[in-house]
């Protein structure tokens, strides 16, 4: 079913509206779970998800107990103009939370997505990496939660969890808001920009569904995920361009290199040169690899997790 979650009302007739699809079985009141994503309106890796997840559930729905809340476009304006930001604002949504009901019309607008959210058992925000980088599925949590939040990303059947040192918290984010005022939130990020991978997404429903039986709330038998890596167990290198120029990998993602392994090279389209060969600070998986060839002096190539197992 769908639910208007919060509203406003936009300059020239027209109303922003966040919607949620509302999925309840038995006892819809003992569990709950929510799956949100679009904050940023390149990233289309979580309409698959949300897609593929409500057709799923509609067919358990009677072994289904509690509620899973669908939520596919916090920024909906942004997802249906493939802008990452707030358009008209030039303001990263994810920078805005907790939100506020006494200042701009989008921090209402993430209070309420707050409020409507607050007090679920599970919430799931799926990201998909930016136009530049491909990542494989992983769980992004930082070192305060990482207590409370590591059991339970265990069972979302994601490839790596990367824990974020507590420096690197940033405090305005959805998943930041949430899981401050008690309402455990996982961040997902897969994919690429502006694409789908449809076996990512896959992977991720086939998580939910395992952490739904965890919480009691799927009447079927557990299946079990394989086990992430998880970032504590290595650690990651990071492999920067010197150059600007045209980025050819010469690895595969999710490929595992050997230190000083060349990544991949900066070419030079006018000399035929190559301006830079990349090579790899560590031994270890190739978890980041570069999507977009054009690069400049200090752009992003790779990550490397380094000291996990092959
Ligand atoms: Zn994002």
């Amino acid at each position: 079913m769908l639910q208007e979650v919060v509203s406003a009302q936009l300059p020239v007739g027209e109303k922003l509206a966040i919607q949620k699809n509302r999925i309840a079985g038995a006892n819809p009141e003992a569990r709950r779970i929510a799956v949100v994503t679009g904050t940023h309106g390149d990233e289309l890796e979580g309409q698959y998800v949300a897609w593929k997840l409500a057709r799923l559930l509609e067919k358990k729905r009677d072994r289904l107990h509690g509620t899973v809340d669908i939520y596919p476009a916090l920024n909906p304006l942004g997802i249906s103009t493939i802008y990452r930001g707030l358009p008209g604002f030039d303001l990263d949504m994810n920078r805005i939370f907790p939100g506020s009901s006494t200042e701009t019309m989008y921090e209402y607008i993430a209070q309420g997505i707050v409020q409507d959210i607050a007090g679920a058992d599970l919430c799931i925000d799926i990201h998909a990496s930016n136009i530049f980088l491909r990542e494989i599925p992983q769980i992004r949590i930082n070192e305060k939660n990482a207590q409370e939040l590591l059991p339970l990303a265990h069972f979302l059947n994601m490839d790596f969890v990367w824990v974020h040192g507590a420096a690197t918290v940033l405090e305005s984010t959805l998943a930041y808001s949430l899981n401050d005022i008690g309402t455990p939130t996982l961040v997902v990020e897969m994919g690429v920009g502006m694409r789908i991978t449809e076996s990512y997404g896959n992977q991720l429903i086939y998580g939910i569904f395992a952490a739904m039986n965890h919480l009691g709330m799927l009447d079927e038998p557990y299946i079990p995920v394989a086990p992430p890596i998880v970032s504590t167990d290595g650690h990651v290198g990071f492999v920067n361009a010197a150059e600007s120029g045209i980025f050819l990998p010469r690895v595969s993602h999710v490929e595992r290199v050997e230190k000083g392994q060349t990544i991949g090279i900066i070419s030079n389209p006018f000399t035929g040169e190559i301006s830079e060969k990349l090579l790899s600070p560590i031994s270890g998986m190739v978890f980041t690899l570069r999507e977009y060839p054009l690069v400049n002096e200090g752009s992003l190539i790779a990550r490397v997790l380094g000291g996990a197992a092959s």
